[in-house]
Order: structure tokens, then sequence, then C-alpha cells
């Protein structure tokens, strides 16, 4: 398949609120052999949001048209918009020996994990508890109660897929969880895969989607 990819990817997961953005984020700006992958959506930015930046905001054409030429990773439909993920600059960041850090969705993970001749690690991130989800989305989306009901209803169904990710983890506190997930890329990168409780992690889930 041409050059060898010498970078690992990286995909963060969760259910919407879980904190993913601002962990990436953060990975990102403390360790600087990590790029994060632009995304290009469909949907229209919120305003705090940077063309470029955080999204590449395209039109459903221009999406469209992107699929037919074949230039996506990977992409998926969520609530009502497209996302996805172009292969041309991730591929170029692996070649440089860049490791590429992804925010997408399970949807997503799934086809990243099937292409060839990559070296993929996939973190689930889940939210302490339901309340604290809620009041995230509820910040997020001042006044937009039918979307925050529509991500609520949703949960259950991304949690659903936490055993196909390498690893979970619980973000209780920001800086904790930002080590945990730091300890983890470090280990990867040296080779060594840390075992997780599973037992823990179904008792978390069954916490989780209980109601
Ligand atoms: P938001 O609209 O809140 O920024 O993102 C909604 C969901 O889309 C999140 O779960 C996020 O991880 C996911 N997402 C963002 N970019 C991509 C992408 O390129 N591909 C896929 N499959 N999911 C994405």
């Amino acid at each position: 398949m041409g050059k060898e990819k010498k970078g690992t990817m990286f995909v963060l997961s969760s259910p919407s609120g879980a904190g993913k953005t601002t962990l990436t984020k953060k990975l990102a700006e403390n360790n600087n052999n990590f790029v994060i992958s632009i995304s290009h959506t469909t949907r229209k930015p919120r305003s705090n949001e940077i063309n470029g930046k955080d999204y590449h905001f395209v039109s459903e054409e221009k999406f469209k048209d992107l699929i037919k030429e074949k230039n996506f990773f990977e992409y998926a439909g969520i609530f009502g918009n497209h996302y996805g993920t172009l292969k041309r600059p991730v591929i170029e960041f692996l070649t440089q020996g860049k490791d590429v850090l992804f925010d997408i969705d399970w949807q997503g993970t799934q086809q990243l994990k099937k292409v060839k001749d990559l070296s993929i690690v996939t973190i689930f991130i889940l939210p302490p508890d339901i309340k604290v989800l809620k009041e995230r989305l509820l910040n997020r989306h001042k006044g937009e109660e039918k979307l925050i009901v529509e991500r609520m209803n949703k949960f259950n169904e991304e949690v659903s897929h936490w055993s196909e990710y390498n690893y979970v983890v619980v973000n209780d506190n920001l800086n904790i969880c930002y080590e945990k997930i730091l300890d983890i890329i470090t280990l990867e990168k040296k080779g060594i895969r840390k075992k997780q409780n599973l037992d823990e992690i179904r008792k978390k889930i069954t916490q989780l989607t209980v109601n």
C-alpha cells in the first residue's frame, strides 16, 4: 500500500456530552506529536465553532460529492446530519509519523477498524452518570429541548457499542480521565495493551443505562 504509515490512530468515542471533545483538544495541546483529525459535517456551526478548526462545515451536495469521489475513510449519518473523515490528510499525517486523534462515533470506528495496514487504538469514554450528561447537554444546547431529548434517547444505543472498543474510560474528572488516556496512549506506543476490568465496566454500563 505504498509508503509505510508510522503513526497510530487513536479513536475517542462517547455518547454526546461525555466530554470527549475537550479531552481530544487537551491531548493535542499538550502533546506535539498528536494531530486532531478535522471532520467534515453538514451540520450547522455552533456559535463558538470555527470552520476549518472544529469541523469543515459543508453542504449536503458537497458531502455527497466527497462520498461519490471516494474521498472518505469513513462517514456516518448522526442526528440527521452527515459526518465524515477524509482519507488524504490522515494518511499524510500517519506517514509523517504523527499520531492522529479522532473524535468520531461508533459507526465511523467500525469502518476505520476495517481499513488495512493501519495501527488503531479505540477508546470509549463514559460520563460518570446520566445526570451529569444531561447537565452538560443542557449547558451546550440551551433552549433546544427537542435536541436534548433526542440525544438522551440515543444514549443507550451508543453505549451498547462499548465492547467494540479496546478501552473504556469513565470521565468522572477531566484531569484524571486525561491522565488515564495519556497512560493508555503511552503504553500502546510501546506495544503494551493494558488489561481492563470488564466486570467493573459492565457494572458501570448497567448503572448508566438502567433508566
Ligand atoms: P457534534 O455534532 O456534537 O459535534 O457531534 C456529534 C457526533 O458526531 C459525536 O458523537 C462525534 O463524535 C461524531 N462525529 C464527529 N465527526 C465525525 C466523523 O467524522 N465521523 C463520524 N463517524 N462521527 C463523527
